[in-house]
């Protein structure tokens, strides 16, 4: 199959004063798009994976039978692909309380803002580019970890619950190299609490 890129589910400007629109502009049609369009270009060498299912992919990529360059661009492109799908989905200029994730996460880390000081913190000691994520793992904990560059928690077959784009090109125009305002920030677009 030929991935395309979604369309955003609310205008460029939706997020505004928290994400700007120039910002999302530019995040989805060069950033997202490029990580779509290097996947196809990867994958129309390997007809054999044109059914697969990305998900799977990436959660089997260290078993298949490529070269390694080739698995790397799947991790990256596919990743890429992925984590911006699910990051686009989870943001919105209206809340829509996630009752079951709430209760979840007062559980585990006694209370949300307990919650997003350990999240932020994560994001903030990650060095470089990548993701913070909550994510449920196979047992059915949930965990925070954060990633490099756009590995996807599903090459570890956890499930992404929130995920945080910490790359610049999500925040520079806007918050240039302040990371925690952009953090601080973000969770007023955060969709489910
Ligand atoms: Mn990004």
């Amino acid at each position: 199959m030929v991935y395309k890129l979604p369309p955003l589910p609310y205008p460029y400007d939706a997020l505004e004063p928290f994400i700007d629109k120039e910002t999302m502009f530019i995040h989805h049609t060069k950033h997202h798009q490029a990580y779509v369009d290097n996947l196809n270009k990867t994958l129309s060498s390997y007809p054999f994976l044109a059914n697969e299912n990305l998900e799977k992919l990436l959660e089997n990529i260290v078993k298949l039978d490529i070269p390694e360059d080739d698995k790397t661009n799947i991790k990256n492109y596919g990743g890429g692909h992925i984590n911006h799908s699910f990051f686009w989905k989870i943001m919105s200029p209206q809340k829509q309380m996630d009752k079951l994730l709430i209760k979840r996460i007062k559980k585990v880390f006694s209370s949300l803002e307990k919650f997003k000081e350990m999240f932020t913190k994560v994001a903030m000691s990650h060095f470089g580019s990548g993701w913070a994520w909550l994510v449920e793992d196979k047992e059915g904990n949930l965990v925070v970890y954060s990633t490099p560059n756009q590995d996807s928690p599903l090459l570890r077959s956890d499930r992404p619950l929130i995920g945080i784009d910490l790359w610049e090109h999500a925040y520079y125009l806007k918050y240039r190299a302040s990371r925690i305002d952009y953090i601080n920030a973000w969770w007023n677009v955060f969709k489910f609490f």
